[in-house]
């Protein structure tokens, strides 16, 4: 079924199937190949001056951010990287100040379009200067603990996984000579899994983009062959409507049995995610200051926190004119070091992880800083927990 029998109208709220018409794309997209194409189609029509995406480095461990001015080489973003550690947003952010006045399409995820309305927020990019293109985000894992989890619980040599997913709540690895899925409740009770902030989250449908896209939904023939898109505005919807009049993507109407599932998943994965955030919240709670001493005890202070912090801007000003609150030359730190940066985010912490998965000396950064913010919210406003945007 065509969307244009006549009715050419898409808005926000709609929702659909949808796959590319490339043939390139279609081979190495990560479902449909909607969201590759969309992207294709808005660089072509000079909707955007460049797509910035992810692309495989040197293995499936290994997203490489890139930035892609040429139609022809957005083919190479194509899939889905799972081991990726990045927060697109900061990247973009740099580009964007660089490059005055240049329009970029994105993928993103729910924490990178929390991280970029916190940029614009602060005024350092101008969010009508952004196409956002959403993806669906179960979670991630690092590429450290991938390759461990792989070779220990998988049984089989990192170095011939050809292709990972996350699906239907398994671990899925791709090797030469076979497949194999472990369920992620099973690695994680034994401490292998998903990142921790990840495991915390429940911003799992990335509604602040322009549109959401994800395989939650997709039943029956179209089973890993559409992208099951969600307009979010109306940039999204113009978009969608005009890739899918120019033939760039065909789609269909979803499936009312694959709505009713895609709503459940969501559901079920935002009630992991809360019952993650009591497990290390609760144990949190009895000394959540001792916590901070013991384990910023072992700070080399060596900045990587406060400089991959996409909301941290201020303190990242700070360190150039010099102007620090606590005794410099001093290591460890005085624990107010951390307070400090604690206290500057506590009402805008996105969770993205970059903190922790960066220090240098593994200190449960993130994990403080979530309970911080999730606290200092309840205090605020009791709902906002549980809102679609705050994670
Ligand atoms: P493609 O046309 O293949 O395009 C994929 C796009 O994703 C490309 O632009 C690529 O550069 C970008 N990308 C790849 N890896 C990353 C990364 N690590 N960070 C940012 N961008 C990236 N969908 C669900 O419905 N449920 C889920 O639980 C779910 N979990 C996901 C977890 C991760 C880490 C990612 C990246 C995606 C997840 N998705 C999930 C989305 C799904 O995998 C597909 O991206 C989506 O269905 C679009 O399919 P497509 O064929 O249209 O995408
Ligand atoms: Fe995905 Fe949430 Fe982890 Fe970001 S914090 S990578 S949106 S699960
Ligand atoms: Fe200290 Fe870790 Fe921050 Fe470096 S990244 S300053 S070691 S807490």
């Amino acid at each position: 079924m065509s969307l244009f029998g006549g009715k050419p109208s898409v808005k926000k709220g709609d929702m659909f199937y949808a796959w590319t018409n490339d043939p390139d794309i279609a081979k190495k997209a990560e479902c449909g190949g909607a969201v590759t194409s969309l992207l294709k189609y808005a660089l072509e029509n000079k909707i955007v001056d460049a797509v910035l995406a992810v692309k495989r480095g040197q293995d499936v461990y290994d997203a490489v951010p890139t930035l892609v001015t040429d139609p022809k080489q957005l083919k190479d973003t194509a899939g889905s990287l799972h081991c990726g550690s990045l927060l697109i947003a900061k990247p973009a952010v740099k580009i964007l100040e660089r490059n005055k006045g240049m329009k970029i399409g994105m993928t993103v995820k729910g924490c990178d379009v929390m991280a970029l309305h916190e940029y614009a927020k602060r005024k350092k990019i101008d969010m009508n200067n952004l196409l956002l293109i959403g993806v669906n985000c179960g979670g991630t894992v690092s590429p450290v603990m991938a390759r461990k989890m792989i070779r220990e619980k998988f049984g089989v040599d990192p170095d011939t996984v050809h292709k990972e997913e996350i699906d239907r709540g398994q671990f899925i690895i791709e090797f030469e000579g076979g497949h194999k899925g472990i369920k992620i409740d099973d690695l994680e009770d034994e401490g292998y899994g998903r990142r921790t902030n990840c495991r915390r989250c429940v911003y799992k449908v990335p509604r602040q983009a322009d549109l959401a896209c994800g395989n939650w939904g997709v039943i029956g023939d179209k089973a890993g062959k559409a992208t099951f898109v969600e307009v979010c505005s109306e940039k999204g919807a113009d978009l969608f409507s005009k890739a899918a009049k120019d033939g760039a993507i065909s789609t269909q109407s979803p499936d009312p049995k694959g709505l009713e599932m895609r709503g459940k998943v969501e559901g079920a994965m935002i009630k992991l995610g809360e019952k993650w955030r009591k497990k290390d919240f609760d144990a949190l709670s009895k000394d959540l200051w001792g916590a901070i001493q013991k384990e910023t005890s072992r700070c080399i202070k060596c900045y990587s926190c406060i400089e991959n912090c996409p909301v941290c801007y201020p303190s990242a000003d700070s360190l150039k004119t010099k102007q620090y609150m606590v005794k410099p030359g001093e290591v460890p730190p005085n624990p107010m070091f951390h307070m400090r940066r604690f206290a500057h985010i506590s009402d805008s912490c996105v969770n993205c992880g970059q903190c922790e998965e960066l220090c240098a000396m593994d200190i449960p950064l993130a994990k403080f800083s979530h309970a911080i913010r999730v606290e200092a919210d309840s205090a605020f406003e009791p709902k906002l927990g549980k809102s679609t945007y705050s994670n």
